[in-house]
């Protein structure tokens, strides 16, 4: 049992109604990141929360209820189930191996390239060997760190321009593209130590449906293979 407690913030990435994430300039993209950090930096500060979220809903077919282009932030007084069963699974790596998995993913990615789209000093993004989505895709941060806004202002330019690249090569292999992407960071106020889980962002454009096999079985069919969907990005031409 929990009790109601939480907060839930929604923010305006610009004035313009019609722009999405990767029509703006990177420095406005900079300014909007910068704002989510504030936002949960203010947010930890009250003890009864125990996770916080930002994530975004783009276009209706994902869920967008507002027209003007947003982000959201909601703030837990619990780990929600998604995030619990990620970082128990990298907690259970880290005992056995004793280190983070996202790094050595990072690590095998890099070596495979075959699933890497962008990558910059900072980040790379890429289409994780295990896709629940036809082209979903990852955006980490090279160096460990469990908490998002946790990021430098270096890495904060760094993470604008490749949420930019890699939205506008998606943008243009699919016309009119709905979209969601959640950032994944360490829970706060809790036990989770930061050594086993780095923090991440999950862009799942919506291409496909969830039915019934998948509510049912918690398994997800996905019909294009990674490595396909990274070729197809990496080919588009800015
Ligand atoms: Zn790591
Ligand atoms: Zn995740």
């Amino acid at each position: 049992m929990s009790n109601g407690i939480g907060a839930h913030e929604v923010l305006i990435e610009s004035p313009y109604h019609n722009k999405d994430i990767s029509d703006l300039l990177p420095q406005e993209i900079e300014s909007y990141l910068k704002m989510c950090c504030m936002r949960t930096a203010d947010l930890i500060k009250d003890s009864r929360f125990k996770y916080i979220m930002v994530f975004r809903n783009y276009g209706s077919a994902a869920g967008a209820s507002l027209e003007h282009p947003h982000t959201q932030l909601v703030a837990l007084p619990m780990v929600p189930k998604n995030a619990l069963e990620e970082i128990h699974g990298a907690q259970a790596y880290y005992n056995y191996r004793e280190r983070c998995i996202y790094c050595d993913i990072i690590r095998q990615e890099i070596a495979d390239k075959e699933r890497i789209i962008l990558e910059n000093k900072y980040f790379i993004s890429f289409c994780p060997f295990v896709s629940r989505f036809p082209f979903e895709i990852m955006i980490m941060p090279r160096q460990h760190s469990g908490y998002f806004y946790h990021i430098s202002a270096e890495e904060t330019a760094a993470l604008a321009q490749i949420l930019k690249d890699t939205l506008s090569k998606l943008k243009k292999v699919f016309v009119n593209l709905s979209y969601n992407y959640i950032i994944h960071s360490a829970p706060i106020n809790g036990e989770v130590g930061v050594e086993y889980y780095h923090w991440h962002l999950e862009i799942m454009p919506k291409l496909t449906q969830v039915a019934g096999f998948e509510w049912g079985t918690g398994f997800y069919l996905d019909p294009t293979s990674p490595e396909l969907a990274a070729q197809y990005l990496k080919a588009v031409k800015d």
